[in-house]
């Protein structure tokens, strides 16, 4: 069938590219992004393909990944003006993803074809994978699935998880997930086991010699007690119940930096809303979206990390570790992992203000009982979630799928 279609499509898997034994060990990777915005999937993109200079990239729309990634070495191809795919959402209704049916099809074509210049396909989102899946079979090209997400019922309809573990089973010769919770939930999915890898997400910080108190001179930030939450804004990252447990602690105030990045506009406005209606207002700042959070973590007192459904990793978890703040964090998906189960920062369950503010108070009370925490964690951190074991543990994994093709 895959044979078919492609040679219908001009796609014969036989007029490939150079095989990769033959051009050295260096597999050419295609790697494929849905969005050009860089959430925390994208900033791991960018990382992981500074190890791939002279690979491709194919992004189904502009934005400032497409950036990052030609500066990282990339030859970067956008999806044909008007492929714009972000209509498409996870629970789009078939009868209403029809009309960008013909869309879809185009971007397979021009995906396969692009695929065919290179060994592997490497897609680094749900709707990547999803896409890619028929193009890098038609060419035959192995596939790897990056699967940023947590396949479970808070976040995909039983029946998309389905089909999502369904087709990484049929089609990816790997799936890399970032932590022990996101691979149990793909098992749970119906993935299968031995198709999944664990390599943790990998981050470096360059962090900011002085204290915190001349960090807050310079940002402007008031003095006093102060906490932050850094995540997009979105109903599932939980910056409302931060909010409300800000009512509960008086004096304390919060940044809240990040922006709707995906569409979440009213959540946005919603929380300011709910700053005004609880009283809050004046001790609530929202700063946007921000390229100085190492900086900015490390102004504040402590860093709260309010998720209310499973996180696949939580980058910001490990960021603020990295920049050596306490941490409160909410025991859901990848948290606990990351906190050795509430050994390096306190853990509270989730939509819980009441243990958040309870949590922040003791913080605040009392810092020093906590600095021997906070500084294990940073080590911890430091020793885990480094960029360069990320970039080996995934170049030895493609290089693995390359040479087994
Ligand atoms: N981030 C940022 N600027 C902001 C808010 C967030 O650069 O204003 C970064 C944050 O530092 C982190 C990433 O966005 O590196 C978010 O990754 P995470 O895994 O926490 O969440 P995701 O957005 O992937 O769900």
């Amino acid at each position: 069938m895959a044979g078919t279609l492609a040679t219908a499509a001009g796609l014969d898997p036989a007029r490939a590219t150079v095989p990769v034994e033959t051009r050295g060990t260096r597999p050419r990777v295609l790697f494929v992004s849905h969005t050009g915005t860089m959430s925390g999937a994208e900033l791991v993109l960018r990382d992981v393909v500074r190890a791939w200079p002279g690979s491709a990239a194919f992004l189904f729309e502009r934005g400032p990944l497409a950036e990052a990634l030609r500066e990282a070495g990339l030859s970067v191809q956008l999806a044909v003006p008007g492929a714009d795919l972000s209509g498409l959402r996870r629970d789009v209704s078939p009868l209403r993803a029809l009309p960008v049916l013909g869309r879809l099809a185009r971007l397979g074509l021009d995906l396969a074809r692009a695929a065919r210049t290179c060994d592997v396909v490497y897609a680094n989102s749900q709707k990547a994978f999803l896409l890619a899946a028929l193009p890098a079979r038609l060419v035959g090209r192995p596939l790897i699935w990056h699967l940023h997400d947590i396949l479970d019922g808070a976040h995909f309809g039983r029946a998309q998880r389905i089909v999502q573990a369904r087709l990484a089973n049929a089609c990816a010769a790997r799936v890399i997930v970032p932590s022990q919770a996101a691979a149990g939930a793909f098992v749970r999915a119906g993935g299968r086991r031995d198709r999944v890898t664990v390599v943790p997400n990998g981050l470096d910080l360059t962090l900011d010699p002085r204290p915190a108190a001349a960090l807050r001179a310079e940002l402007g930030l008031p003095g006093g007690p102060l906490v932050g939450v850094f995540s997009r804004l979105a109903p599932w990252k939980g910056q409302d119940v931060v909010i409300e447990a800000l009512a509960r602690v008086p004096g304390l105030r919060c940044v809240v930096v990040g922006s709707a990045l995906f569409g979440e506009d009213a959540y946005a406005a919603g929380l300011r809303d709910l700053a005004a209606a609880r009283g809050v207002a004046d001790r609530v700042l929202f700063l946007g979206q921000r390229s100085d959070v190492p900086r900015l973590m490390q102004a504040v007192d402590a860093v709260v990390h309010p998720s209310v459904d499973p996180e696949p990793f939580g980058r910001t978890l490990v960021e603020a570790m990295l920049a050596g703040v306490p941490v409160v964090a909410t025991d859901a998906g990848a948290s606990s992992e990351i906190l050795d189960g509430g050994a390096l920062g306190t853990l509270v369950p989730p939509r819980r203000p009441d243990r958040i503010a309870a949590a922040l108070a003791e913080i605040l009370a009392r810092p020093a009982a906590f600095a021997g925490r906070t500084r294990l964690a940073r080590e911890r951190a430091l020793a885990r979630y480094g960029a360069a074991r990320m970039q080996d543990d995934l170049a030895a994994l493609v290089r693995q799928v390359a040479a087994r093709a």
